[in-house]
């Protein structure tokens, strides 16, 4: 059995994205970005991100899939469903919902690399810095959390719990 615990109200989750977007309104006014959100954790945060935004972005998604357990990355990541337009001299944001070993980000923004867009940067909701196994930095951050598994907000334990308006973290109950 698992049992949820509030973790993050979805007052709290409004205000981080009020700031992401403050900010990226500042740098990115004059260069609209494209806005590349990470499937399907991601997908609840995106919406809510470029409707607090007001510039003209655009949207592109990408599904990964990593050959770890259901709750730790492994660092064997694969690209599943690619870029459908080029990303080539366009100003490339990458939308994660949470950074915890750095693995899956970094080898996105590699493979986004290569396709030489002429700015790639990183916004994240989530980051756990304890968990970090590369050095990796996130260029707009919502907040950090501790070595928690979180669920809600867009986010799964095997697609369960994805509509729920917060954030929790799931406690093993025997
Ligand atoms: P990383 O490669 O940084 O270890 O893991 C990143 C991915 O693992 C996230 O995009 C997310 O899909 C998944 N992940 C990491 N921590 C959690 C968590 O607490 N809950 C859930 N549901 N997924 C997580």
């Amino acid at each position: 059995m698992e049992k949820l615990k509030l973790l993050v109200s979805q007052q709290e989750i409004e205000k981080a994205i009020g700031r992401i977007a403050e900010e990226l309104k500042r740098d990115y006014r004059d260069q609209p970005p494209l806005l590349v959100g990470v499937l399907k954790g991601a997908f609840v945060f995106m919406a809510d991100l470029i409707r607090a935004l007001d510039i003209p972005v655009e949207i592109e998604f990408v599904k990964l899939s990593s050959y770890g357990t259901k709750t730790k990355s492994s660092g064997k990541i694969r690209v599943v469903q690619g870029l459908r337009s080029p990303i080539r001299d366009r100003d490339v944001l990458v939308v994660e919902d949470i950074v915890d070993t750095g693995l899956t980000i970094h080898f996105l923004l590699d493979y986004l690399a290569k396709k030489k867009p002429r700015s790639l940067k990183l916004c994240a909701l989530l980051d756990k810095p304890s968990s970090r196994q590369i050095d990796l930095a996130i260029d707009y951050k919502g907040m950090e959390i501790p070595d928690v598994f979180v669920v809600g907000y867009g986010i799964d334990y095997n697609e369960k719990f994805r509509y729920l308006p917060e954030i929790y973290y799931l406690e093993e109950t025997s």
